[in-house]
């Protein structure tokens, strides 16, 4: 059986690090992803981060990308994710400052067994920018109450890309929606209290 997985591609820029009055202690990861001084990286200290649709994105995923968005923001307590509409990302993921959500119907042969990959970028302990990619050339999706054999739900799916972008890495504790493969025909969108304290280290 194929081996399913996520990827997180990690940007970290170093220069942030040099400036005046920046701490350089070493931090607990709280499962966060953690810069070269064992710093975690995120948005805190942020205003809402907005997330784009690309056009890519079938109109028939935008409720379930949306219903991912309101759980972790439910969680969290305050509006930490928005959805702001639809783009054009005319040469697909790339660092542009915009963060967008894509599906590609090309994928790298030798990485066909992942469903999606986030792209983090940040620098000193802040995150700017974050791309998700969903593997749309291997792998079929659905979303609704009713699981769908040999199909991968997008709402579950989308809420562990967009843990990654508010800085989490994976988890291996069970159930979590940070744990680094999602089987098809599985339903995991709810937070455990694992992933809320997490998530609270930050947010
Ligand atoms: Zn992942």
């Amino acid at each position: 059986m194929r081996k399913l997985l996520t990827a997180l591609i990690l940007i970290g820029v170093g220069f942030a690090l040099q400036g005046c009055g920046v701490k350089s202690s070493p931090e607990e990861s709280c499962n966060f992803v953690q810069n070269s001084e064992q710093q975690r990286v995120s948005w805190s200290g942020s205003n809402t981060v907005i997330i784009y649709l690309d056009t890519s994105v079938p109109d028939v995923y935008h409720d379930a990308i949306k219903a991912a968005v309101a759980t972790w923001n439910k969680n969290i307590g305050r509006e930490v994710l928005k959805i702001g509409g639809i783009t054009e990302g005319k040469n697909g993921p790339q660092q542009d400052g915009a963060n967008v959500i894509y599906f590609l119907k090309t994928w790298e042969d030798d990485r066909s067994n992942e469903q999606a990959r986030t792209t983090v970028y940040w620098a000193g302990t802040r995150i700017y920018e974050a791309d998700i990619r969903v593997n749309e050339r291997d792998f079929d999706f659905f979303w609704s109450d009713d699981t769908v054999q040999g199909r991968v739900d997008i709402e579950s799916l989308i809420l562990h890309e967009l843990g990654h972008v508010l800085g989490l890495g994976h988890n291996s504790t069970a159930k979590s929606v940070m744990a680094k493969s999602l089987p098809s025909a599985f339903l995991r969108r709810d937070l455990t209290s694992d992933d809320l304290a997490s998530i609270r280290c930050e947010y």
